[in-house]
């Protein structure tokens, strides 16, 4: 509406309904057009709105606007850091309808001599630009998982006699996949091929295929898929080599020998096998890296991962208090529900303000005076009172020493003013972190993978820094995040730092979240001892209160 030059006063009236909806916490296809009109903010026409949404699929007013508006501009509305203000002067003013005019533009400088842009940010429009065009066809692990699964249990079904395996990215469980691979071990390859060729999802890519290996890409999205054939007898050789890195499979064990070798010298009836014959034990495909696991698995070392069923409870989560979707009843009730002990609730801080409804004060009270109530409900579950504080610029947390010894225990986190050096970047967090009031350091460099390159920062400063200030890291379960960066994860086990898989859910399906944590845990070799989160109750609740005494004694 905005792009549009539609009427203000409607554009407000639609974003206030807006604000207030997502805090609603019935479903509005089940709640008559009356009640509707009756929630805070939405009133008669918007209600009318979401009744022919709710009959008809679609919002008419929407799809005219829809209609008259380029795809190259849609797309650009999705873009993070472009606001709908400017892109209606690339569009309006300079005439521009596709992000790949715009680059141009941009290179050319002519972006920046438009008002309202300037040189910084048609800079900063071209990073975007660019990046998004260089992951235009990949997925996050959570999309591709399911996408490989589904797969994979399709054929399984198909064509009972063979074997079947989903290998490469997907099974090494990387943060963002490129291509989604899959292992047949068959004696009758044309059949399968046969019917590859006529799936109707995938469109098969003649020129990049072979004899033992056909490519197609997905309909929707365009990712790569591939289909690697082999013997029924040599398929867990297959199987191995693809779902190993390289520098895994050519790593030197001893005298000579290398894990390619044995694949290449030797048929092999398991993974397993392939193993024994270097003399170790078998390795799980998503630590194969070459980052640590032969190390380990010659010393007999190797790590026990930690698995969902050690998690014992569910830190930093939002509730409607802030920018959450389901109240902090609801929430508690469903953590509960799945079995843990505990619930961490940390919604956002008083300068998150205008951007995540983040608590002043007086409501951090009233947060504290229900948790306290719930608590004696539920006991002998818990809620711990936390809060997600905004580091400031300067790297202070953004409520008074008063108001912070309130809490059970902090999540520090950057939010705004991403755009640093990692000088500025890495000092921010360093203060934050030396605040004894800090439990636990969020999301370390605010990434949003496939979407946006998180600030740099000296992830070894950060980690020893966390290590001398006995501050636990998280693992930002959120697949859009991931972060801390699994590559980092052995080097925080080996400097004595804990962390914490944390799904930073802001509605209860949020908590499947955690999974995606785990497997970023898993591949940095996280055991369940230096999960924070597979503490007890009773263990988690003396780390905060034994926090919290230090802190109250080192700023008296
Ligand atoms: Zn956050
Ligand atoms: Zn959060």
């Amino acid at each position: 509406m905005t792009l549009h030059d539609e009427n203000e006063f409607k554009i407000k009236g639609y974003n206030n309904a807006l604000f207030n909806l997502e805090r609603y916490n019935e479903s509005l296809s089940q709640t008559k057009i009356d009640d509707i009109e009756k929630i805070q903010g939405v009133g008669k026409s918007t209600a009318k709105t979401i009744d022919e949404l709710t009959q008809t699929g679609e919002i008419g007013a929407l799809e005219k606007l829809k209609e008259k508006t380029p795809v190259g501009i849609m797309e650009m509305l999705k873009i993070k850091g472009l606001g709908t203000k400017k892109i209606k002067t690339i569009w309006q003013q300079m005439g521009i309808e596709d992000t790949s005019t715009l680059l141009e533009v941009i290179e050319k400088g002519e972006l920046s001599k438009v008002k309202g842009f300037g040189e910084k940010t048609a800079q900063n429009i071209k990073e975007i630009l660019l990046f998004i065009q260089a992951n235009k066809h990949k997925l996050h692990y959570s999309k591709a998982e399911k996408i490989a699964n589904d797969l994979c249990d399709t054929l399984k079904k198909e064509f009972p006699n063979d074997l079947i395996e989903v290998t490469g990215e997907v099974r090494r469980k990387l943060e963002i996949i490129n291509e989604i691979k899959l292992v047949v071990g068959t004696d009758s390859k044309q059949k399968l091929i046969n019917y590859f060729n006529s799936f109707p999802d995938i469109v098969y890519d003649e020129i990049h295929s072979g004899p033992q290996t056909w490519r197609g890409k997905l309909k929707e999205g365009g990712i790569t898929i591939i289909i690697k054939f082999s013997s029924k007898k040599r398929f867990y050789n297959t199987l191995l080599s693809t779902s190993s890195s390289p520098i895994h499979l050519s790593h030197i064990v001893k005298d000579d020998l290398t894990l390619n070798k044995i694949i290449k010298n030797n048929t092999i009836g398991s993974e397993e096998e392939a193993y024994s014959k270097i003399g170790v034990p078998f390795i799980v495909p998503e630590i194969r890296e070459g980052q640590f696991e032969w190390e380990a698995a010659t010393k007999d070392k190797l790590p026990k991962l930690v698995e969902m069923s050690d998690l014992k409870g569910i830190l930093h989560n939002h509730s409607t208090w802030s920018d959450g979707k389901h109240s902090l009843k609801d929430m508690a009730a469903y953590c509960h529900e799945l079995g843990y002990q505990y619930l961490g609730i940390s919604d956002h801080s008083t300068s998150a303000f205008y951007y995540a409804n983040g608590l002043k004060e007086e409501r951090v009270i009233a947060q504290h005076k229900e948790i306290d109530q719930l608590n004696e409900e539920m006991t002998p579950f818990k809620i711990f009172k936390g809060i997600e504080s905004d580091i400031l610029p300067d790297g202070r947390l953004d409520y008074d020493d008063d108001m912070l010894a309130s809490f059970d225990f902090i999540v520090a986190s950057i939010h705004s003013g991403l755009s640093m050096d990692i000088k500025k970047a890495t000092d921010r967090l360093l203060t934050a972190i030396a605040n004894p009031f800090t439990t636990m350091l969020g999301h370390p460099t605010g990434r949003l993978l496939l979407q946006r390159k998180g600030y740099p920062i000296d992830h070894k400063t950060i980690i020893d820094a966390c290590a001398e200030y006995g501050v636990i890291i998280e693992i930002n379960a959120n697949p859009w995040r991931l972060d801390l960066d699994w590559r980092w994860v052995h080097y925080a086990i080996e400097k004595g730092v804990m962390l914490s898989i944390n799904p930073d859910a802001h509605e209860k399906d949020g908590y499947a979240d955690m999974y995606y944590g785990l497997c970023v845990g898993r591949k940095g070799g996280l055991t369940a001892d230096m999960t924070f989160n597979s503490f007890s109750l009773e263990q988690v609740q003396n780390h905060f209160s034994k926090r919290k005494k230090r802190a109250l004694a080192q700023i008296k």
